[in-house]
């Protein structure tokens, strides 16, 4: 229980990777919120479930991550019912796919937003109670999309290499306040996210949904196999530990092998 005392806040995290990183942190003892959209009952049965695991607090906020006064009112709730955020992840997330051509503007827009502005606000909020304690954790989830490109996500593609780099920023920003920043970077994993852009990419490309999944989502992923919620989770945790205190403005692969062609 090496985060008991720790408070986490964690953006989409009512599914997923997001909820992932809740239950992983949780089982460490930390305090978290999580955030997103979904089932008011289920939503209401994680937060019961976080806080008896941690055996420290939990809660939900609603913060829509495209309102920049609904994420800085989210991180002063954090802070006023939870402490902290002493672990910040940005982790809320869409996807479209589409060739850029025929891109909708607003979908660029609301990915660019969700998964890039969404970050800056955040960070900017959470960081004066961090720089206070001369400790803090932002962890940002990335995309194998942060270090390569793949066809027909320009908006996925650019926000994530965006938001690598805003990471690093941060990271040399406070380099010698006891705050790390990093960027995870997953390959393809098994999530209502990759389930829901089947449909578009068969469409876009003409494909079965058989040969979505074999033939594009791990066409490039070597391991053929997707990677495990719990792999994911399990990086955060470490990246929570004063040992991975000296890893910091990095991009970590946890891609099966994607990036390393
Ligand atoms: P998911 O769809 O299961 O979860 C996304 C979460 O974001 C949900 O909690 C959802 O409610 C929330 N969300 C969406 N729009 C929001 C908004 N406007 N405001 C607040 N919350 C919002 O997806 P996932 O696969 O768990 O993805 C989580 C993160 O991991 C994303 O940033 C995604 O880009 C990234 N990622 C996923 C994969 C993958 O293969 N699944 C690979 C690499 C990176």
């Amino acid at each position: 229980m090496f985060l008991r005392g720790k408070t986490a806040l964690i953006t989409g995290s009512t599914s997923g990777i997001g909820l992932g990183y809740a239950r992983t942190l949780a089982a460490e003892g930390a305090a978290v919120m999580i955030n997103g959209f979904g089932d008011a009952a289920e939503i209401a049965g994680y937060v019961a479930e976080l806080a008896q695991t941690s055996g420290a607090g939990a809660r939900y906020c609603a913060a829509d991550m495209t309102k920049p006064a609904e994420i800085r009112d989210m991180v002063a709730l954090c802070h006023a019912e939870l402490g902290g955020p002493d672990i910040l992840i940005n982790n809320a997330g869409i996807q479209h796919v589409s060739p850029i051509d025929e891109f909708p503007e607003e979908k660029w827009d609301a990915i660019l937003a969700i998964i890039l502005s969404s970050t800056f606000h955040t960070t900017g909020a959470a960081l004066p109670a961090m720089k206070a304690k001369g400790w803090g954790r932002i962890i940002n989830t990335g995309s194998m999309h942060s270090l390569v490109a793949s066809p027909y996500k320009s908006a996925y593609n650019a926000a994530k290499h965006g938001v690598a780099g805003l990471t690093k920023t941060v990271a040399l920003e406070v380099a010698t306040l006891g705050i790390t920043a990093n960027t995870i970077c997953p390959g393809y994993v098994w999530t209502p996210l990759v389930e829901g852009q089947i449909p578009d990419t068969m469409k876009a490309r003409g494909l079965t949904r058989e040969q979505v999944i074999n033939d594009v989502l791990l066409d490039k992923q070597p391991q053929k196999q997707f990677v495990t919620i719990e792999q994911v989770a399990a990086l955060a945790l470490f990246l929570c530990r004063d040992e991975a205190g000296a890893i910091t403005g990095a991009a970590l692969s946890v891609d099966g092998g994607w990036t390393a062609q």
